[in-house]
């Protein structure tokens, strides 16, 4: 339980910090909250020389009201966002789902773009960030970019960040009127990591639903849509009875896992009547 040796730099910029991460190289690491990185060390399942910490760049701490779309800064923890009232008037569901990863003590430390960046497909907010096609900035030396999340999430713990390009946020579109959400999650204890995980955003509109969005967690390498209940839920009732109907496709496409906590017919299962529950409160059935 004693990590391996390594250096430590502490910038109070995103450019010195991009410096220090580009003079590193593949040996160098981003810290952030630590809640996923520590426990690697401990167990020395990483072992990198050079540790870059943002926990002196303030700028990254917050969320930011940019008219149409919110940024959530890379320091802006589960905690943070909970509380938050632009989340709350605007993207409620990045909240909700937040409240249900781990335990104060871990939402405190652990950052949402952290969460994102580590890219853990049984982790909650990265199910979220695609049903809301959610943006990553990216800040590396050659500037800033903008990745969607569709792009981002590459496989098993791989993003599409490169090992010089700091996460500096994520920006989430403004949820407008007609739009309901819900975040379902099936896991065996509270407080425990999701079986299976589905976010849904429903638009509703003369007693229909106009659109849907859904994202899942534990349901492949990487948070995937129900690309095929998302289309059947578009112009069904918002009818409990039609939205169960729509989520029968939920599992279309996905290569879920199989583990100690479900065969992965089970969680085709979960996935299906998570989706037709999370669908139903999201559209207000
Ligand atoms: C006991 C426990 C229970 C948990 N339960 C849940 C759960 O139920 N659901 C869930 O979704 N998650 C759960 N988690 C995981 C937790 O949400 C993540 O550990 C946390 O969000 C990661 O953020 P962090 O700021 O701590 O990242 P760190 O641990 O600091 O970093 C994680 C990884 O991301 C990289 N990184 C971090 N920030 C950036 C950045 N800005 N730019 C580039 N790279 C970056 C790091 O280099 C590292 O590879 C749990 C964790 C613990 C310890």
């Amino acid at each position: 339980m004693i990590p391996a040796k390594f250096d430590y730099v502490r910038p109070s910029s995103v450019n010195d910090a991009v410096r220090a991460l580009a003079e590193g190289g593949e040996d160098a690491k981003v810290i952030a909250g630590g809640q996923s990185l520590l426990p690697l060390l401990w167990l020395r399942l990483a072992y990198p020389e050079l540790l870059v910490d943002l926990g002196s760049i303030d700028g990254l701490r917050g969320v930011r009201d940019e008219g149409g779309t919110l940024l959530i800064g890379a320091l802006t923890t589960h905690d943070d966002v909970m509380r938050d009232p632009v989340i709350a008037e605007h993207c409620g569901l990045i909240a909700q789902a937040a409240a249900q990863v781990a335990d104060p003590a871990v939402r405190h430390r652990a950052t949402i773009c952290g969460a994102l960046a580590h890219a853990d497909p049984a982790a909650d907010l990265p199910a979220v960030a695609v049903a809301l096609d959610a943006t990553m900035i990216a800040h590396g030396p050659g500037g800033e970019r903008a990745i969607a999340a569709s792009d981002f999430f590459d496989d098993y713990l791989t993003t599409a960040l490169a090992a010089d390009e700091i996460l500096t946020g994520v920006r989430v579109p403004k949820l407008g009127p007609g739009w309901g959400y819900r975040y379902e999650k099936f896991h065996r204890t509270a407080q425990a990591w999701a079986i299976v995980g589905v976010a849904a955003l429903a638009r509703r509109a003369n007693g229909h639903v106009a659109e849907a969005r859904i994202g899942m967690a534990n349901m492949g390498s990487v948070p995937v849509r129900a690309r095929a209940a998302e289309a059947a839920a578009a112009g069904a009732e918002a009818s409990r009875d039609a939205l169960r109907s729509a989520a029968q496709q939920a599992d279309e496409g996905t290569n879920p896992p199989a583990d100690l906590h479900g065969a992965a017919d089970y969680r085709r299962h979960l996935a299906r009547v998570l989706t037709a529950r999370a669908l139903a409160v999201a559209s207000g059935a």
